[in-house]
């Protein structure tokens, strides 16, 4: 029998297929602890604040128990704003054991922008920390205002602030040692798949939107990406109940410097879940300071990177980063943005023994999809899928699923999948179709080898050194100036960002100059959404008959 058009051209996971036990993302991150209770599991590089295993899981367990007794319930949402400190995890953890979901925001973010997914995911609680405690409390009291009701805020201990501001509950009176925790034992067992976190993404367009990713999801992509990148046993790991056979016990430990942002899927899972669940040490870093950066790798012998673009180009190129610092490295992965391949060869040159992966991946797909298999010298390509996922490359237009070699849109299909937008049916329906495959926004192939290379986007989606900039949301902003009749938004290329964004306005006023609308933006946005790639003043946006920004005329516009 011929394949019909719709299973042509499908490119299964050349791994084998990964058995997802059914438990709670606690159950699995907290797995061997009692195999190593006294590691280090968490150390902040800034303030040298450390916990082992032990403290570890039980600080997220007193956590829980007193979320519990404050009266949050199964399902309700906590926001975490935060940046890479110890505790974050912990809170993390903590929240999911108390049945609640946790929304992750950027901690750089304007009182505006913490407002906006505070509305959108109806968080009823926040945790944050001194420092940045005044934005928040701005945008908690609008949110307040609004519904009318109390949002609590729980500050943990902060980087160089430790004071308790008036009115906030204090992280550690919520974890001491005396905290009761029976109320969790008598509780009801988590529903594997349940919610638990609720990262933002602007998906293929519009303005960001919650992902929903339940315990499953967050099992799942640790073991699908650990399966494809140790498919031959390591030895030197820890052993894991659900992988017995591979993973012998031993007394090594990996050091992973916690770099990319937890708030970020991409940080979230490979350095908060996955890192605590292979019993590493994570090394937190709240901020990029290139000689920190650097001199934490050497101090603490770091093991493994999980980096993107910017960074790998800064290890590379600067003349301050020394062979010897990265002596201890073993594996460095990119991920989140392409990289070219000189960039690579330049990394690997001062790392010649490290293990170079590239992976590609989604906020939508929890986030890892496919990995560059080991050894494998492709740099520009982001490799195969990982075990139990498939993809297909479609024409957009015809619908067609296209063979080696042809670009079209990357569609993904796997347990990985997210289960949906929070409170957007439409624009989950937009995403997933009704066969589960979750169409990407993203344009690439694969070739005979089935390695897929992503090579540029169909969607709007604009991304600053990794993170997400939604041009929606720059176009809403713009348009709410009182001097702009129009707006739109489109990512330009740039050296060391990647991408930055660039606006094309419709004055209203005459005299509007290019830095008012740049200043209108920094009052507004946190940095990485700022104008960097300038202001071009038009006299129409170019629009289809429905009124969808033609971006594709506005890149040529700016290429010309
Ligand atoms: P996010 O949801 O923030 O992780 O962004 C996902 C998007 O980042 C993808 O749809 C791609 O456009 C881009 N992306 C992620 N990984 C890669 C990669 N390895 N190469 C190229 N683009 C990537």
């Amino acid at each position: 029998r011929s394949l019909s058009m719709q299973e042509q051209n499908i490119v299964r996971s050349p791994y084998a297929e990964v058995s997802v036990p059914d438990v709670s993302l606690i159950e699995f991150v907290w797995e061997m602890v009692d195999k190593y209770p006294e590691h280090t599991a968490l150390v902040c590089a800034l303030t040298g604040r450390k916990y082992s295993y032990a403290e570890s899981r039980a600080i997220a367990h007193r956590f829980a128990a007193s979320l519990h007794k404050m009266g949050f319930k199964h399902s309700d949402t906590l926001a975490v704003v935060l940046p890479n400190i110890p505790e974050f995890p912990l809170v993390l953890l903590g929240a999911i054991e108390a049945g609640c979901i946790a929304t992750t925001v950027n901690p750089v973010f304007t009182p505006d922008e913490i407002r906006k997914q505070l509305r959108d995911s109806g968080a009823v609680g926040v945790i944050t920390m001194p420092e940045i405690y005044s934005n928040v409390s701005k945008a908690v009291s609008m949110i307040e205002a609004e519904r009318k009701s109390k949002i609590p805020i729980i500050i943990t201990p902060g980087l160089e602030v430790q004071s308790i501001p008036q009115g906030a509950i204090n992280f550690l009176d919520m974890t001491h040692k005396q905290i009761d925790t029976s109320v969790l034992s008598a509780g009801d067992r988590l529903n594997t798949s349940s919610v638990v976190v609720l990262p933002y993404s602007s998906g293929t367009t519009g303005l960001p939107k919650g992902v929903k990713l339940s315990h499953r999801h967050l099992v799942t992509n640790c073991l699908q990406f650990e399966m494809s990148v140790y498919a031959k046993p390591r030895i030197k790991r820890y052993s894991t109940l659900f992988t017995p056979a591979l993973y012998p016990v031993c007394d090594f430990q990996e050091v992973l410097p916690a770099l990319l942002p937890f708030y970020h899927i991409y940080g979230l899972l490979s350095l908060a879940i996955a890192s605590l669940y292979q019993g590493s040490k994570v090394v937190t870093l709240p901020k990029f300071e290139p000689r920190h950066f650097i001199s934490t790798i050497a101090k603490y012998r770091a093991t493994i990177l999980y980096l993107v673009p910017p960074l790998i180009q800064f290890i590379g190129a600067s003349p301050d980063v020394k062979s010897s610092q990265l002596e201890s490295v073993n594996t460095i992965n990119n991920g989140a943005a392409p990289i070219g391949p000189n960039d690579v060869e330049r990394l690997l040159k001062k790392a010649p023994n490290v293990q170079f992966f590239q992976g590609y991946g989604l906020t939508e797909s929890s986030p890892a999809v496919t990995i560059l298999e080991k050894g494998s010298s492709k740099y520009t390509s982001s490799g195969k899928p990982i075990p139990n996922t498939e993809m297909k490359v479609m024409n957009m237009e015809t619908k067609r699923n296209l063979g080696p070699g042809e670009p079209g849109e990357i569609c993904i299909r796997g347990p990985q999948v997210m289960l949906g937008y929070h409170n957007n049916p439409q624009a989950t329906a937009e995403t997933i179709d009704n066969s589960g495959w979750l169409h990407t926004g993203d344009m690439g192939y694969y070739d005979e080898e089935h390695d897929f290379y992503i090579v540029d986007r169909y969607k709007e989606l604009i991304k600053v050194k990794g993170l997400q900039v939604a041009p929606a949301e720059l176009e809403d902003v713009l348009r709410s100036h009182p001097g702009i009749a129009d707006a739109a938004v489109i990512g330009i290329p740039h050296d060391r960002s990647g991408e930055v964004p660039k606006a094309f306005i419709v004055p209203k006023e005459p005299k509007l100059t290019e830095d008012d609308v740049k200043k209108f933006v920094v009052e507004k946005l946190s940095e990485h959404k700022h104008l960097t790639g300038g202001v071009q003043f038009v006299t129409t946006i170019p629009k289809t008959l429905s009124g969808k920004i033609l971006r594709r005329n506005l890149k040529e516009m700016y290429s010309k």
